[in-house]
């Protein structure tokens, strides 16, 4: 019975996600673009496609990296509207952007649960982050940061500058260059001229610490599996 029961809720929250993905209009950012900036906003995104920073402090450092299929606005799931992080479009991202009253209207009752899931799964990943941040050394870090990136776009190529890998893991540009030539040298990644290509993974990860295999593992439970990369593709060529 339990079982059917989930299956129900799973399928009327589809059904939710359907209605959400009809009224949405579809949003392009380049590379470097402020998706979403703190303060008050009634609209929300989902990402649709490319990586997006998000950011935090001053100097911002990234606290969570998203990939397709997640929600940016996290304060309309709250229902506050109030949003305390910047959002950075690292790759050409997509959205699909809809007023977050729809939200509310389409996603709430029943389906709190899966959305309060999702919030705590966010809420884990910015620990996780800061714990990092502080007790993980850069090179690790930022094997970490390349396994995850290229697992959320499904590729195995990131067009990222070490300025920009800088930025984002609160370090200088030279620390970035000398961990990506470590990298290099043990045949686990190429790197040149603002691209980076995962050579082998296994030795990725093993020179990463452990928060990649933990970041990917809470993403496959967390919103991916109830959005579901189907569902993005399907919107994505129904114009
Ligand atoms: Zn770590």
């Amino acid at each position: 019975m339990a079982a059917r029961g989930s299956a129900a809720a799973t399928a009327s929250f589809a059904g939710a996600l359907d209605a959400l993905f009809k009224a949405g209009r579809r949003r392009a950012f380049s590379r470097g673009e402020k998706l979403i900036k703190p303060g008050s906003s009634t609209e929300c995104q989902i990402l649709l496609s490319g990586l997006a920073s998000i950011r935090f402090g001053n100097p911002a450092i990234e606290v969570d990296l998203l990939g397709p299929g997640s929600l940016l606005n996290l304060g309309a799931l709250l229902k506050t509207n109030e949003n305390e992080h910047l959002a950075v479009a690292l790759t050409e991202c997509e959205t699909l952007a809809f007023p977050a009253r729809l939200l509310e209207q389409t996603l709430s009752g029943p389906r709190d649960a899966t959305l309060l899931r999702y919030v705590q799964e966010r809420m884990v990943q910015s620990m996780r982050a800061a714990s990092c941040h502080l007790n993980h050394a850069t090179d690790r870090r930022l094997a970490s940061w390349l396994a995850v990136a290229t697992e959320l776009t499904g590729g195995d190529e990131i067009r990222i500058t070490h300025a920009a890998l800088a930025a984002l893991l609160g370090v200088r540009r030279p620390t970035v260059t000398l961990a990506l030539q470590m990298l290099e040298g043990e045949q686990a990644i190429w790197s040149k001229r603002g691209r980076i290509i995962v050579r082998d993974r296994a030795r990725l990860f093993s020179r990463s610490c452990r928060c990649a295999e933990s970041r990917i593992d809470r993403r496959r439970l967390g919103w991916r599996r109830v959005l579901g990369q189907e569902r993005i593709a399907s919107g994505e060529s129904s114009e």
